[in-house]
């Protein structure tokens, strides 16, 4: 360290002083002191950490308080913002699981804040006085929108077929085809998952094909139920064969053994008409005669993270009344959220206006050439120096093992790096308030219109003028 370096240190302010400095005062009074020190330290050890670190140190020479003060400033508003915030999702992808999945439709918003404001009858029967149950909230408009016997509804989709699965086959074997036994991510192994519900796993058929006598030939005295899971996040190609859900139904009357399938992903509209893949709809699935039905509330259904199990009366109440169930079981907020959205789906064009995923999925390639658009003119004209902006056709996906094939197309907004890397303005655009999460595609960034919401643009306009001026 040379001696200019020493005298700058010399001349840091201490934290007693700063402390008492007008503008750190006026924090105070309303925040803790404990992260105002904190703050405080934080940014003096910076600073000193730089001074050390710069070898001419002309840059550095010019330390007024007044700088060091905006430094701890920032630092606390980094330590007192929340952890979990919201975020702009800019990668197209529309059920981005670590991104929260689905965006709730606005009415359960504003149920969750209405009746999570007051008590209310979770668990009351408002008639008898009595003790309640929370499933009967639910229970009516499952069985409305998909002609089920009953419902049940639980914390998650893994959670449904696990207690489905402790109910029907613990102790007991269950088959399952070999080109079934997939992982989710998030690591939900379906072989995992069924040795945790007890089941003894029976492997049919191979990777590629699996046939109905498979299935017939593995039946013992031992089988309790045969088990269906769609296979999400991975198709297989080519030669291929796969008993359809019908033949299972049909194998299991004949030998008195429970169907269940896992739908995983579970729509209760069929998208074929919107150019995607045909998928079997929960309805569907329903109308087989199948004896349980189990699927997620927050992948193409667009509502909140909860696991809805439909099914035949008797299993139901089985699946009720399993002790497991206690420690599975759907909360009050998550509840008000699903009921809210299942009520949107009693008119097909209510549900495909205001559910948010479901609009996302419907966006053109037209009206997505119209938002890009506007973002481009929201930026405006901008400095070259540091990146370029464009516009470029791609595609967006669904996400959230839902039709993982199809892509969508869409218009996205094309930053290519000049002066900065891909990888800073990635950066970057994730530290902004609030952080703006985009694709990196052959070092290009990517931002996606179709996951941006229409009030996000000006905030992402905003937030690339800023990094064009910054040098
Ligand atoms: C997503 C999925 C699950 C897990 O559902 P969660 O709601 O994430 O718990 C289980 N099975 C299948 C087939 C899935 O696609």
């Amino acid at each position: 360290m040379n001696n200019k370096q020493n005298s700058i240190l010399r001349k840091i302010p201490s934290v007693d002083y700063l402390l008492g400095h007008p503008s750190i005062k006026i924090t105070l009074k309303t925040t803790p002191r404990s992260i105002v020190l904190k703050a405080t330290q934080q940014t003096l050890s910076e600073i000193r950490q730089k001074i050390k670190a710069v070898e001419e140190d002309d840059k550095i020479s010019n330390l007024e308080v007044n700088t060091i003060i905006d430094l701890i400033l920032n630092n606390i508003s980094i330590l007192t913002q929340p952890s979990l915030r919201p975020v702009i999702n800019a990668t197209g992808i529309i059920i981005h699981t670590n991104l929260g999945r689905s965006i709730l439709p606005k009415r359960a918003i504003d149920q969750i804040k209405s009746i999570s404001s007051s008590y209310s009858n979770l668990e009351y029967d408002l008639e008898t006085g009595q003790r309640g149950s929370r499933y009967v909230h639910v229970e009516e408009i499952l069985k409305e929108l998909t002609g089920a016997e009953a419902s049940m509804v639980v914390n998650n989709n893994a959670a449904a077929v696990l207690i489905a699965l402790d109910t029907l086959a613990n102790g007991k074997e269950a088959v399952i085809s070999r080109g079934q036994l997939i992982e989710i991510g998030g690591s939900f192994r379906m072989p995992e998952v069924m040795k945790k519900g007890g089941a003894r796993m029976v492997e049919v058929g191979t990777t590629n094909k699996t046939t109905i006598k498979d299935y017939e030939s593995a039946i013992g005295p031992d089988t309790s139920l045969l088990l269906k899971v769609h296979t999400s996040n991975f198709q297989i190609i080519g030669f291929t064969e796969d008993v359809n859900l019908d033949e299972l139904v049909a194998l299991g009357r004949k030998k008195s053994l429970c169907v269940m399938e896992d739908l995983g992903s579970g729509c209760l509209l069929d998208f074929s008409s919107y150019g995607l893949k045909k998928e079997p709809t929960v309805q569907e699935s329903v109308s087989t005669g199948v004896d349980i039905v189990t699927f997620s509330g927050d992948k193409m259904l667009g509502g909140p993270q909860c696991g809805i199990i439909l099914g035949k009366k008797d299993i139901i109440s089985e699946i009720k009344g399993n002790q497991l169930n206690r420690a599975l079981r759907i909360d009050k907020l998550t509840l008000i959220a699903l009921q809210e959205t299942l009520y949107l789906y009693r008119d097909k064009q209510n549900a495909l206006r205001n559910i948010p995923s479901l609009k996302a999925i419907r966006q053109s390639y037209k009206s997505l050439c119209l938002k890009a658009e506007r973002l481009l003119n929201l930026i405006g004209k901008i400095n070259k120096t540091n990146f370029i902006v464009d516009l470029c056709d791609g595609f967006s996906q669904i996400g959230g093992g839902a039709m993982p094939l199809e892509k969508l197309h869409s218009r996205l907004l094309c930053i290519i790096p000049v002066n900065l890397s891909a990888s800073y303005i990635a950066k970057y655009l994730r530290s902004y308030t609030p952080p703006i999460i985009t694709r990196l595609e052959k070092n290009k960034v990517l931002l996606d219109p179709r996951t941006i919401q229409e009030r996000e643009l000006v905030l992402v306009s905003d937030a690339l003028k800023g990094l064009s001026r910054k040098h």
